[in-house]
């Protein structure tokens, strides 16, 4: 087995067993292969082992993979920061967005998503752990920002997404897991989904309702930036 067919054999077991540890139907967790900084051939190699989803977070980057991976059936989401002049190819070659966090992005990917496909599913970054330079929307801009994406017609507001703090405190990683599921729930939405949990954090944010993890490091192994990629 290669080493990416390996990692997705343990990835997918710690999917399982903290989804049985705390009752959860381990199929109600979706896994997302954050594939940024990797080559295309490792994103094909993941799909070959039956992964479907697939997570970018550097637009130029994700479109050059791809095109050169155009023959397999992906499911790509966007997971970085987006600059306004952006959206129009992220509203045309995605079917996901997490890292919404203000309505005039959200307002310019209902309008650029083109007609002939489905809504653009979206996702509202919230900074559950308040640090100045992160992005996200703060937990007082969710209620309104919810509302109004939420009536955006090319869109789908389908829940919320962050990035906690990073910590090896498991108390903490549930803390901020558990406070981002508390604002899903306050927004009566109906918002199935809490995008939440990374390489290292994963168990906790499945024990506080994760619907998707987004896995880079303990599949694709750590990322090198020194070496340019796009
Ligand atoms: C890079 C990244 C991940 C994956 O993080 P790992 O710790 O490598 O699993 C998840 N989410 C976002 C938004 C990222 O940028």
């Amino acid at each position: 087995m290669s080493t990416i067919a390996k990692n997705i054999a343990k990835v997918r077991t710690r999917i399982r067993e903290a989804a049985q540890a705390c009752g959860r139907d381990p199929e109600s967790v979706g896994l997302l292969a954050v594939s940024k900084t990797k080559p295309a051939a490792a994103v094909r190699e993941a799909h070959a082992c039956g992964q479907d989803d697939f997570g970018e977070n550097y637009l130029q980057e994700a479109l050059n993979k791809q095109a050169e991976l155009s023959d397999l059936a992906l499911t790509w989401h966007f997971i970085g920061p987006i600059q306004s002049n952006k959206t129009r190819p992220i509203a045309e070659h995605f079917a996901w967005v997490h890292s919404v966090d203000r309505l005039k992005i959200a307002q310019r990917l209902s309008e650029q998503r083109p007609k002939q496909l489905p809504p653009l599913n979206i996702c509202l970054q919230v900074n559950v752990s308040g640090e100045a330079s992160k992005s996200g929307c703060t937990p007082e801009e969710l209620a309104a920002l919810a509302l109004a994406v939420s009536q955006l017609p090319n869109l789908r507001l389908r829940g919320l997404m962050t990035i906690p703090e990073p910590t090896s405190d498991l108390a903490q990683q549930h803390a901020a897991c558990a406070r981002l599921r508390q604002l899903r729930d306050d927004l009566n939405l109906e918002l199935d989904v809490l995008s939440m949990g990374m390489s290292d954090d994963l168990e906790a944010a499945i024990a506080e309702g994760a619907t998707w993890v987004r896995i880079g490091t303990a599949l694709f192994g750590a990322r090198d930036y020194g070496t340019p990629t796009h």
